[in-house]
Parts: C-alpha cells; sequence; structure tokens
C-alpha cells in the first residue's frame, strides 16, 4: 500500500507512545514511575462530572452544531473577557476535540504549500508535524538558557520572511516551564505587528503558575495585536480533564467559519453530554482548579530539590506547567540514549529532548503523585551514580 507522501514527513507523537508504553509495563505488574505524559493524576472534579451525567440522562446523546454547544461557545467567550481581558463573542469561538485539535484545525485552516511557520524550540513536539501535516514549513528558531528559553525579539524579527504566515507562542510553556513576562509580551507583539503576521498563542497552561508569576494573554495588548492573535486552550490542564477531548480556538468569526466547515466534514461536534461537563467547569467555583495548583506547587518544590541534589543533572526553575526540563550534556548520551536506559535499568519513563527540538535534555512530569516522585528521584540518583 502507497500511503501519502505527507505521512512519511511525520513522526508518532513521542509523548504518547512513551506514556502507553508506561501504562503498558505497569498493567503487566512492573513498578513503572512514569514522568512521561503532562496528564494531571486527579480525578475530573465531582461537580463536572455529575453535570455530564445529567446531560446523558436528558438526551443530550445527539448530533450538535459542529463549532460545539452555543451555551458552550457562550461560556468560553464570557471566560476569556474575565480572565482574559480578550472581547470575543460566542461566534468568534469553536470548541474542538482538545486543544490540540484546535491547532491542528487551524493550520488546516490557514497553512498551505510555500507557508511559513515560526516555531521557537524547545517547542511541543506536535507543532513542526501539524505544520508539515497542512504542507507549510516550520521554521524552527533555537533558544537556550542564556535567554531563559525565550525567543527574543530580535530573533523573532530575523526569522520572518514574506512567506512567514504564523508564530506560534506558548506560554507557560511546555516543555520548558518558562512564561513570558507582560514586556516580553509587549516587545514580541511589536514585531507581530510591524511584520503584519499573526501569532497563536497556546495558554493551555495559563492556570498552572507558581510563586506571584503573572501570566497575560499577549491579545490584551492592544488592538493592533488582538486582530492578529488566536488563542488555543482547553479543559484538560487544568480541570483534568485530560480524555474529555474539549479545547478550543477563539479568533475572527471568518476563521472559525471556516475551522467549523473543516469540523463539519471531518470530526462534526464535540461529545455532546462532555460539553455540558465543560459548561459547569467554566461556571462553577474555581476551587479546584487552585486545589491541583497548589498540588502541582508542592510537587515541583520538591522534585526541583532531589533534582539539584543530583549531580551531573541541572534544570532551571519552571514558573508554570508541570515539567522539569533537565539538561543531561554531562552524561555524554543522547536523550533517547539516555531515557532508553533509564526506563530499562530503573523503570523510569521519562521523554527525550529530542521530541522537542533539544537532544541534550530530558523532560520530566509531576502531575503525578509524591510517592511517585519520591521513588522516581531515588531511581534516577541511582541510574546517575552508576553512570558517571
Ligand atoms: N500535551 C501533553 C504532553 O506534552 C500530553 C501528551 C500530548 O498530547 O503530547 O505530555
Amino acid at each position: 500500500m502507497k500511503l501519502a507522501a505527507r505521512v512519511e514527513q511525520v513522526q508518532p507523537s513521542l509523548t504518547l507512545a512513551i506514556a502507553a508504553k508506561a501504562k503498558a509495563m505497569k498493567a503487566e505488574g512492573m513498578d513503572v514511575c512514569s514522568f512521561s505524559a503532562g496528564e494531571p493524576d486527579f480525578d475530573t472534579p465531582t461537580h463536572i462530572k455529575v453535570a455530564a451525567q445529567k446531560a446523558l440522562d436528558e438526551g443530550k446523546t445527539k448530533y450538535g452544531p459542529a463549532a460545539g454547544e452555543p451555551k458552550l461557545r457562550q461560556a468560553i467567550a464570557r471566560k476569556l473577557q474575565t480572565d482574559n481581558g480578550l472581547s470575543y463573542m460566542a461566534e468568534n469561538v469553536i470548541v474542538t476535540n482538545g486543544g490540540k485539535h484546535s491547532l491542528y484545525n487551524l493550520h488546516m485552516a490557514l497553512i498551505e504549500a510555500g507557508d511559513e511557520v515560526i516555531i521557537p524550540a524547545p517547542y511541543w513536539l506536535s507543532y513542526p508535524d501539524m505544520v508539515v501535516l497542512a504542507g507549510g514549513t516550520p521554521v524552527i528558531v533555537q533558544t537556550d538558557a542564556s535567554t531563559g528559553y525565550k525567543i527574543t525579539p530580535d530573533q523573532l524579527r530575523a526569522s520572518c520572511t514574506e512567506r512567514t504566515k504564523l508564530f506560534v507562542l506558548n506560554s507557560p510553556s511546555n516543555p520548558t516551564g518558562i512564561v513570558y513576562t507582560p514586556a516580553e509580551l509587549a516587545a514580541l507583539a511589536e514585531v507581530v505587528v510591524e511584520k503584519d503576521i499573526l501569532v497563536v498563542s497556546d495558554e493551555i497552561y495559563e492556570k498552572i503558575i507558581y510563586e506571584g508569576v503573572q501570566q497575560i494573554s499577549i491579545g490584551s495588548l492592544g488592538q493592533e495585536i488582538f486582530e492578529r492573535t488566536l488563542i488555543s486552550n482547553g479543559f484538560a490542564k487544568a480541570y483534568s480533564m485530560t480524555g474529555w477531548r474539549i479545547g478550543y480556538l477563539a479568533g475572527p468569526e471568518k476563521l472559525i467559519k471556516t475551522m467549523s466547515t473543516i469540523q463539519g466534514h471531518s470530526t462534526s461536534n464535540v461529545c455532546t453530554f462532555a460539553q455540558f461537563g465543560a459548561i459547569a467547569a467554566l461556571e462553577s467555583s474555581q476551587e479546584c482548579v487552585e486545589q491541583m495548583r497548589l498540588a502541582f506547587a508542592e510537587r515541583r518544590k520538591v522534585m526541583l530539590e532531589r533534582l539539584n541534589a543530583i549531580s551531573g543533572l541541572s534544570c532551571a526553575k519552571p514558573d508554570g506547567a508541570f515539567y522539569l526540563f533537565i539538561n543531561i550534556g554531562k552524561t555524554g548520551l543522547t536523550s533517547l540514549e539516555f531515557c532508553d536506559a533509564l526506563l530499562e535499568s530503573q523503570q523510569v519513563a521519562a521523554i527525550p529532548g529530542i521530541a522537542f527540538g533539544a537532544d541534550d535534555h530530558i523532560r520530566l512530569s509531576y502531575a503525578t503523585d509524591m510517592n511517585s516522585i519520591e521513588k522516581g528521584m531515588d531511581r534516577l540518583d541511582k541510574f546517575m551514580r552508576a553512570l558517571l
């Protein structure tokens, strides 16, 4: 069978593959500490599940509008105004099968052969592949610890060409955990406006920030940047709803209509009764979000302390999300070699940095319980002692 040429240019998602492998090893009875996928270990808060169960009981089991339940689109528009200072109507919002799907459909609606999309590295692994699947060209801009893994305005300006269509911004960032300050965002916004390109702001980790760090949306910094900003977000991380697959994108109505047409020919609406759970998530108390954030903050503290005590590894303190992005350069191993050996010898699952465009790093997720963190860090320590 001859497959389409475009699929030869993309790789399976390594985050999903390694997480699945760790789960399979656990199912076989192995004592695995999994720091692989960024998946909160908490159950979805009860009131959200109850709202979906109620919708199911009420027969909300039929097709709905491809762009999402009107009430959910309205609730998201309200949230974007209240939390982020972004003035959208329900018509500016599309509900998608997860945040990932919002980005995928955005690329399908916007990007074609010849278009360039600027992606700062380290990046979340699906960004470049989505560009490729849409027929465009990812332009990877390398950043490192010297700029706190942040793209600078000069780097962004220098990467723009006449073919640049889109800049992908992710703050808080997966995998580095960095959060751009308002001043840094303002400086990047200036370049976006000057070069008259679009920016998609992936804000899926917006609620998971630490120690007084300020998280704002680039789109809130003025009318000119607002008109060039598309917001991607979802329910998976903040509300521990990874398996529900509910995300959204906000932007100009013309784009939203086009994405809705694409969904109309592909996935149709997101699971109808699940969307009622998402409405409850937005419209009820946000106490559950804060409780989970506090638990992540505690885990981050412990994992970072343990990590800093292991010789041969180093890691910048993350301001947001739930990952440690660890430099393994001193080991002389590639990130794949490191992660394979760690899994094989210590049953600790980590994601190789090569997946994020940084082969001298690995990523550990601390969206897991404290016991696994303590045990996994003991094992990582043992692994490093044997290695160096
Ligand atoms: N986004 C999460 C991660 O980076 C979940 C897996 C995925 O979708 O890539 O681990």
